[in-house]
């Protein structure tokens, strides 16, 4: 059986109130729909760990900063639904923009630091509207814990300073990143990718691989990505928008992997632009 779809923010809390009543837990899965494997996994460890499972679809206007970025986002709902009946999630919140932006909204979470480099830098606005809807999606949903993929790795360090820095009782849970066979790390937005673009994109997981062993065998970041970059470019990428080993706890810029970094990437391919990390 499909889960039953909630539109209004009320008629959520209600449900939600009522399961915290009889003592159960509860999980979110934020996303913005589109679902794929990637987005399962979080809806599988949610199951794993919480009683009752709320997954969230809600195209967020706020975090484009390209309109035609949002425009040409997949909007799948019935799809989803499909998606999800295997896992018996609980509820399925697909808010109505009224429910998230009411008329007069003007309140805006900003994360300072943590939003400013990679992807912040390259999408003016981006990590403000991602704060601001999980921030409301936290806070409707009541959620004790929510789970986020570590694919968007700089969003989930944003979403747990947010969470600590408000005071949101939910705990932020991070989730390894789902990849296709050949490495592309999955993403709604891959389905946007020409045969021949989708041919060349793990080129980008190959590459930084190759970076991250460079690393650990002692090559400078700079120097390493610097090559890898213009790799990529002659690989048929259009640009890479960055590609830079960073500290990931506070996302500072690092020469040589320190205890916990990663490798950052954006690169565009065919007008798709495709991000991923890894640890190194
Ligand atoms: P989105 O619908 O793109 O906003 O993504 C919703 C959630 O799914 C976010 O927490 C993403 O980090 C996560 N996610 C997207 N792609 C993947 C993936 N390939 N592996 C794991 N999690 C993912």
């Amino acid at each position: 059986m499909t889960a039953p779809i909630i539109r209004n923010r009320d008629a959520l809390r209600e449900i939600v109130t009522g399961w915290k009543r009889d003592g159960a837990s509860v999980g979110v899965v934020p996303t913005m729909g589109a679902l794929h494997e990637g987005h399962l996994s979080l809806v599988e460890a949610a199951k794993a760990r919480a009683d009752r499972v709320i997954v969230t679809i809600f195209v967020n206007p706020k975090q484009f900063n390209n309109p035609d970025d949002l425009a040409a986002y997949p909007r799948t709902e019935h799809a989803d639904a499909k998606l999800l009946v295997p896992f018996e999630v609980d509820a399925l919140y697909v808010p109505d923009g009224d429910q998230i932006y009411p008329e007069g909204f003007a309140t805006t979470v900003t994360v300072a630091g943590l939003s400013a480099p990679l992807c912040g830098y390259h999408r003016p606005g981006h990590f403000e509207g991602v704060a601001t809807v999980v921030t409301k999606l936290l806070l409707q949903t009541g959620a004790d814990l929510a789970f986020f993929g570590e694919k968007d790795f700089q969003q989930l360090q944003v979403i747990r300073r947010l969470a600590t820095d408000l005071d949101i009782p939910t705990e932020i849970i991070g989730c390894p990143t789902i990849r296709e066979p050949d490495g592309l790390a999955l993403s709604s937005r891959n389905a946007r990718l020409s045969a021949e673009a989708r041919m060349i994109a793990p080129a980008l997981h190959a590459r930084m691989q190759a970076v991250a062993k460079a690393l650990r065998q002692g090559i400078p970041a700079t120097e390493a990505t610097r090559q890898a970059a213009a790799d990529l470019v002659a690989a048929g990428f259009d640009s890479v928008e960055y590609l830079e080993l960073r500290a990931a706890t506070d996302l500072s810029q690092i020469e040589h992997p320190e205890d916990q970094s990663r490798l950052f990437a954006a690169a565009w391919i065919g007008g798709v632009r495709l991000i991923d990390n890894i640890a190194v």
